[in-house]
């Protein structure tokens, strides 16, 4: 697109399924400007992530609904659940009908914990690529509907009661004011708070941290999920070795070559995933390695089926000359999804007027303190056409576009001073607000990221702003682990290692600095 306008009447901060859907929605109802800090995609090159739900022929929209309630471990907004399952099997007919390509093949596997065969697959490849093609094709072909990529979102700008509009960097580092009074975040995750994640380079807790600044309330962050292996080869991404390699058959070993998981659970490598993630940890510091990890190995499995199976692990791990079906794989678990987020009703409204939230970085307590894999994506775009719908009812108030922003910006060079704090956030959440929590780290971790916050006060360049934003998230993120006093879902302390319902059966919600609790 040539330039961004100065207004508009719609703006979509994020250009994945949950903006794209609400995009959509909301291309009727006047200009929709739709920003991406990524690049355009490139649907040939695209390494999209997996599965989405659906329901086939042997399952029941109730089975689905139990299920999730179960996996939240309690803490479900069952209302929340009853919208993902009701409307995910529309919203996925839709999208099927919007393909303007042939219609894909449809295949449905079973992954725990799921009772039912019910994880849709698209002609071999993963759902949320063709997702985001079909999406992105309608989105583009839509008059009042405009995508601006490799543009940033910095802040959101209020009047101190609602939104006015966002301060943007454009792709060669100049800001810009632009006029709006509703606002979509559908920024994604904060995964790059540590060391070890599966999410991109962009998942840098932007939405999250702008809300945060404008007011709006967070939720249940402390809910992070850790996949027990990702891939852990130097210089190369954390790519995700989803359950379906142990459901099938993979065995773990430790430094030493043993299988250790019947140690830990008398289901083995087949324990739950947040099981298997702290005993590879534990395993992982008794090896005492400088850099730890244990393998994964299927070379016991038929050659033909890891490779006809998990055609897709093959050709990555091909690509790194590391062939499953021969070597082992060197694993550790890595963050991956974060089941909170700013505090969002079911259409997508947040406590400031003009704000919605949608996807990932939305809570509106559809996961309670544990998402079930493939439920995101539906998430996304049940959620995303929900926000679209009730952004369209809202009152629009354009107001003047601010005043030229102060701050001279640059998109580069990366500031080596910043990259050494973000690393250092990474490191201490990972090795304090991680898989294995304890007040001691915390605690020693909240006072290292206080003593860090002078260093984040002036954002100049796009890379400084997401710093800053890594910065605030962490610290939100440990606060509301520190005030979780007992172990539920994602969240696991060995100072409290049981549930306390009588306490804690309710959502975290941060509020300014303090962290509350509320049903
Ligand atoms: C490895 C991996 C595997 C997964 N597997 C599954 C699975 O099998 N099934 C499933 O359901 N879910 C899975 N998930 C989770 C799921 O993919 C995500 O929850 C989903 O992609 C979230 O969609 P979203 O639209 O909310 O955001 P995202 O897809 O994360 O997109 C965020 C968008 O916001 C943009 N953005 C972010 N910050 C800014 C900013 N400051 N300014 C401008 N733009 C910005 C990004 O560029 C991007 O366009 C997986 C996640 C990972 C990491």
């Amino acid at each position: 697109m040539k330039g961004l306008p100065p207004e508009t009447d719609f703006l979509v901060v994020g250009a994945s399924v949950a903006g794209l859907r609400a995009a959509i929605e909301l291309a009727d109802s006047g200009r929709v400007l739709v920003i991406t800090k990524s690049d355009p995609p490139d649907f040939k090159k695209a390494d999209l992530k997996n599965e989405a739900y659906w329901l086939s022929d042997e399952d029941e929209v109730s089975l689905h609904l139990q299920d999730t309630l179960d996996t939240g471990d309690g803490l479900c907004n069952p209302q929340a659940v009853k919208v993902l399952v009701n409307e995910g099997a529309e919203r996925i007919e839709e999208l099927i009908s919007w393909d303007k390509h042939s219609a894909p093949k449809l295949t449905f596997e079973l992954e725990n914990p799921h009772t039912r065969v019910r994880i849709l697959h698209s002609q071999g490849a993963p759902t949320a690529k063709q997702f985001l093609r079909v999406l992105f094709e309608r989105a583009q072909s839509l008059k009042s509907v405009s995508i601006a990529p490799r543009t940033f979102a910095a802040e959101i700008r209020t009047d101190g009661e609602r939104v006015t509009g966002v301060c943007l960097i454009d792709e060669k580092g100049v800001p810009q004011e632009i006029a709006c009074s509703i606002v979509l975040l559908a920024t994604g995750g904060i995964g790059q708070i540590y060391r070890n994640t599966t999410n991109p380079e962009t998942a840098t807790a932007d939405g999250v941290a702008m809300a945060f600044r404008a007011g709006a309330e967070v939720a249940d962050l402390e809910f992070i999920q850790f996949c027990p292996t990702a891939l852990h080869m130097k210089k190369v991404p954390r790519f995700l070795l989803d359950e379906t390699l142990r459901s099938e058959g993979a065995y773990l070993r430790n430094f030493e070559l043993d299988r250790f998981m019947a140690k830990y659970h008398p289901l083995a490598e087949r324990a739950p995933h947040d099981l298997v993630s702290r005993a590879i940890v534990h395993e992982m510091e008794v090896s005492r390695a400088k850099d730890p990890f244990v393998y994964l190995d299927v070379t016991h499995l038929s050659s033909a089926r890891v490779q006809k199976h998990f055609s897709r692990i093959y050709e990555v791990c091909m690509a790194y000359n590391l062939d499953i079906t021969e070597d082992l794989i060197p694993v550790r678990p890595a963050a991956q999804y974060s089941v909170g987020g700013v505090r969002a009703d079911l259409d997508g409204r947040t406590n400031v007027a003009g704000l919605y939230a949608a996807g990932e970085v939305a809570s509106t307590g559809a996961h309670g303190a544990n998402r079930m894999p493939g439920n995101s994506l539906l998430e996304s775009l049940v959620y995303g056409a929900r926000a679209g719908r009730s952004m369209r009812e809202a009152e629009r108030t354009i107001s003047r576009v601010s005043a030229e922003p102060k701050a001279a910006f640059s998109n580069g060079p990366v500031d080596a001073g910043v990259e050494e704090l973000v690393g250092q956030i990474q490191d201490l959440m990972w090795n304090e607000v991680g898989i294995v929590r304890m007040r001691g780290g915390m605690q020693k971790a909240l006072t290292a990221l206080d003593g860090m916050t002078s260093k984040f006060s002036h954002p100049k360049t796009r890379r400084a702003y997401e710093a800053a934003n890594l910065h605030l998230v962490a610290k939100l993120v440990a606060q509301s682990a520190l005030a979780r006093e007992e172990s539920r879902g994602a969240h696991y302390r060995v100072d409290y290692s049981d549930r306390d319902n009588k306490k804690f059966l309710k959502h975290s919600i941060v509020r300014g600095t303090k962290v509350a609790f509320a049903a």
